[in-house]
């Protein structure tokens, strides 16, 4: 086991060293590429759906289009109780949705 296990971050930034793109370049681009990502997650978090659904009434769809609302959310009893066509509770992973 090696005490240091590179993360994406260091993996891109190796890339970018070896492309021949400077330290300090290479340290701004990974950072606003960072800020994009931490921003695309909170605004997912933000979104609410505008009809939310309720206990059994909630469908695959609805979790895929807002997955924190109904797994992390207020929405997560409502589809805790509801279920996919393959008879599994839409907070669990079923083996038979994409
Ligand atoms: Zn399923």
């Amino acid at each position: 086991m090696p005490d240091y296990i590179p993360t994406a971050y260091d993996k891109a930034l190796d890339a970018m060293l070896e492309a021949g793109i400077d330290r300090p370049r290479a340290d701004e681009l990974l950072l606003a590429v960072c800020d994009l990502a931490i921003r695309n997650h909170e605004i997912a978090q933000e979104r609410v759906p505008d009809n939310p659904k309720g206990p059994g009434e909630v469908t695959y769809a609805d979790v895929h289009a807002y997955p924190y609302y109904y797994i992390r959310g207020e929405g997560r009893e409502a589809a805790d109780a509801s279920r996919c066509e393959h008879d599994y509770r839409l907070t669990s992973s079923c083996p038979g949705c994409p």
